[in-house]
């Protein structure tokens, strides 16, 4: 899987110290700095976390060039896979990730944009990318009841190639579902650890955020979430926040849009970019990322009102490695034009 990444940009390799000002960051350029880690005592230097963002698109439109939410993980010699929206599976591919390499999957939330990849998941990952282990789900309460109810769904598919034709392994087509019931560790293996926090997505509750932590390494993802105390709790220290944003006066404009009442409901459900600056901000992360978020420059411009940091751009298949460093790499295809043609006076 290493030669996916040799034909990524390797943009932005702690460049850039701090920025203190807004404007010239609005285009969406990635900024990484080399600010000292709050590394474990003993902590050996190569190891570290890798992050891929699959899909940084909001909510269940189409969208060809941000497809839906999804992150994956990496640390310590394990993968994991943080909700599985529209495109995921393609995604990994495209990263050149197998998909039978994924079997354990955190969802934030069970809105659809969040989950509607999980069958290919679930189905392809077993019969073409020869999972042979249970995939295990943790998520809100009603995951295990929807991962029952799947598997209820594609119960011929399932049949005929475990019973019947294939006779693939029985294991790679179970699921091992966790219903989180509180905050908490959620998962501890090898010294990476999954915690679940509560974030405030309005009515639709839970919605969790996570945290991951790996040898003194850490990575935070907002999931879905208003304005949340707690996530700024929870994020406290962490070297890379990734958050959500909506932009009110795009989904206001929306030629689709469903009545003012409920764009200000769907508005008062997600974190506004002034809003996510003021997290950014009193987090203090090496890197604030969006994800779940418009890729536009006017989202980044509002979020400079109330944040001058480190600020990545939402973008589809972009890498971060943490370690003594946070580096930045692009995707060719979903770079920033300023990336792809570097255009530096
Ligand atoms: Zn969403
Ligand atoms: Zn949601």
């Amino acid at each position: 899987m290493r030669s996916i990444f040799a034909a990524t940009l390797f943009a932005a390799v702690a460049i850039a110290p701090l920025f203190s000002a807004p404007g010239p960051f609005a285009g969406g350029v990635a900024h990484a700095q080399a600010v000292p880690p709050a590394a474990a005592p003993g902590a050996p230097q190569s190891e570290g976390i890798k992050v891929v963002l699959l899909g940084t698109g909001v909510g269940p439109p189409v969208n060809l060039q941000q497809y839906g939410a999804s992150t994956v993980i990496e640390a310590g010699g394990q993968r994991l896979l943080f909700d599985c929206g529209r495109g995921a599976t393609l995604r990994l591919a495209q990263a050149g990730i197998p998909i039978g390499s994924i079997s354990r999957i955190f969802l934030t939330h069970l809105h659809s944009d969040h989950v509607i990849q999980l069958p290919d998941l679930l189905l392809v990952g077993w019969a073409v990318g020869h999972r042979a282990v249970p995939l295990t789900v943790w998520g809100p309460a009603g995951t295990r009841d929807m991962m029952d109810h799947l598997l209820q769904a594609f119960a011929f598919d399932i049949h005929m190639r475990r019973d019947v034709d294939e006779h693939f392994p029985a294991a790679g087509i179970t699921v091992t579902s966790h219903d989180i019931q509180q905050e908490g560790v959620v998962f501890s293996e090898n010294g990476l650890t999954v915690t679940a926090f509560l974030v405030d997505h309005g009515v639709v509750e839970p919605a969790f955020g996570y945290r991951v932590d790996y040898r003194g390494r850490s990575v935070v993802l907002s999931g879905d979430t208003r304005f949340s105390e707690n996530l700024i709790r929870r994020a406290r220290g962490v070297d890379v926040l990734i958050h959500e944003v909506i932009d009110p006066e795009m989904l206001r404009s929306r030629p689709d849009r469903p009545s003012a009442a409920v764009v200000d409901a769907i508005i008062a459900h997600h974190t506004t970019p002034e809003q996510a600056g003021t997290v950014f901000r009193r987090v203090a992360p090496r890197l604030a990322v969006y994800s779940h978020a418009p890729d536009t420059a006017r989202v980044l411009a509002q979020t400079r009102t109330t944040y001058s940091g480190p600020l990545q751009g939402a973008e589809d298949l972009l890498t971060i490695r943490i370690g003594d460093e946070v580096q930045v790499e692009h995707d060719p295809m979903h770079a920033p034009a300023a990336v792809r043609s570097p255009t530096t006076p």
